[in-house]
């Protein structure tokens, strides 16, 4: 499969060089120059399939050209080694649990899947040398990420942080790991750690003496395997006789997760139509009203993962549908909420029904408790374990939420980490030492 850029300007590229650069020369993100449809036969039959099967049918499609059959396998069964189950809420209303993975988020499919298939192009290409991811966090990417790579060979991760801006436990799920993941504490704030971060993909002596990768979530190998978990959720839906008038409804931020399904309904999954859900951070819905996508400074609300103020994933949503408004705003329907609609609803689905919501997860909960036709029904990410927002939930359902005891483990271990200043030079000397 190539790759072209969405600014198309940039030379198209393979799969390989798509995973390493992450981003196009054009500062373009990647699209497959195809998106195959699944054959109708496997959607006839597809609840008879587990969730391995099924994602790796999925995988085929996207990434069976440029991946061997049985490494594939292997990839997308390594990744795999969690349930992403679908789970009855209230009636027509339904929750998939996107929390089960070691990091209790979401984005461990995809940083899991991307840490294998890089390794297996190392492998294959055979490398003077070890890799090296950078990434920068203010907290759930650099755990999804430093966990997805956790114990891969020949890779290494750095994780850099600002210092005291992360809650403990984001930051126990970086900094306790050990083995091929080293975590900078930086003295600076979360723009000084991206900066450092850039400065050095820019760097030449650096990119000398060691190869750099990032595992930005832009990443096709990061995106594309969320694709995996909608078509499951409608195979479990179907084997319920549910599947018939399907809304899928999305908590979005970077617009990568909700880009993933509308891939699979490009492929074909039989999803009658999609709901983004944003928090104040409304750049999506305005776009859906006016037509006129408008960039704005993010603002931070409850649902932190989801404060992103120009997402990047528009894009490739817009280029997916030929750049039509028309199109994106007859699939896709938008919602936004306050912190204040967000708490409330937290407090009431828990009252009402027992489930405990995440802030992010509420979103889109409430997205269809306002959104669905009669008829329809509906399934929601909930796109992180509650317990990792704990405090905030704690406080607005009045519980004591139980901590899962993977997350718990996280806690119990030792930090190490390198305390950098947020001078380049210092950080390009530590990595210098290091090569
Ligand atoms: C990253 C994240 C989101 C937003 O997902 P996008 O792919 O950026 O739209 C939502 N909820 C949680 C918990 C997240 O970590």
């Amino acid at each position: 499969m190539k790759y072209y850029s969405t600014n198309k300007k940039a030379p198209i590229a393979d799969l390989h060089k798509a995973v390493v650069k992450g981003l196009a020369e054009d500062r373009g993100l990647y699209m497959p120059e195809q998106i195959k449809q699944l054959p109708q036969a496997i959607f006839d039959h597809i609840e008879q399939y587990s969730f391995q099967e099924i994602a790796y049918t999925v995988a085929d499609a996207f990434f069976g050209e440029d991946v061997e059959q049985e490494a594939l396998k292997k990839i997308v069964y390594d990744t795999l080694t969690f349930d992403c189950p679908v789970v009855k809420v209230e009636d027509n209303i339904y929750s998939l649990e996107l929390f089960h993975g070691p990091t209790l988020a979401f984005k461990d499919v995809g940083a899991r899947f991307m840490a294998r298939l890089l390794q297996y192009f190392i492998r294959k290409e055979g490398s003077d040398g070890e890799v090296n991811v950078l990434v920068a966090t203010s907290g759930d990417t650099g755990s999804a990420v430093a966990n997805g790579f956790l114990g891969v060979d020949g890779i290494h991760v750095y994780v850099l942080y600002p210092k005291g801006k992360v809650s403990k436990i984001q930051e126990s799920q970086f900094t306790t790991l050990g083995q091929n993941i080293t975590a900078i504490e930086v003295d600076g704030v979360f723009d000084d750690c991206q900066a450092l971060v850039k400065n050095a993909f820019m760097d030449e002596e650096l990119n000398h003496h060691m190869k750099l990768t990032s595992a930005n979530s832009i990443n096709v190998a990061r995106f594309l395997p969320q694709a995996f978990y909608y078509f499951n959720a409608y195979a479990r839906m179907k084997e319920q006789g549910l599947a018939e008038n399907l809304v899928m409804c999305v908590p979005s931020g970077n617009f990568g997760n909700i880009c993933a399904a509308l891939f699979g309904h490009t492929m074909g999954l039989p999803v009658k139509r999609f709901i983004a859900a944003n928090n104040a951070n409304d750049i999506f819905f305005q776009y859906l009203q006016t037509g006129r996508y408008e960039p704005k400074p993010t603002r931070q609300t409850l649902a932190n993962a989801m404060d992103v103020g120009d997402p990047s994933n528009f894009a490739r949503i817009y280029d997916l549908y030929g750049e039509s408004h028309a199109r994106i705003s007859s699939l896709i329907s938008g919602a936004t909420y306050s912190d204040e609609q967000i708490a409330d609803t937290m407090r009431r689905c828990h009252t009402t029904t027992g489930y405990i919501l995440d802030p992010h997860g509420a979103c889109g909960y409430q997205a269809l408790k306002d959104g669905l036709r009669p008829g329809e029904v509906g399934v929601f990410c909930e796109t992180a374990h509650p317990a990792k927002f704990k405090e905030k939930v704690d406080a607005i359902d009045s519980i004591d939420v139980e901590i899962p005891e993977r997350l718990a483990a996280f806690m119990k271990g030792q930090k190490q980490s390198i305390a950098l200043s947020k001078d380049f030079a210092d950080f390009k000397n530590y990595l210098l030492r290091r090569s």
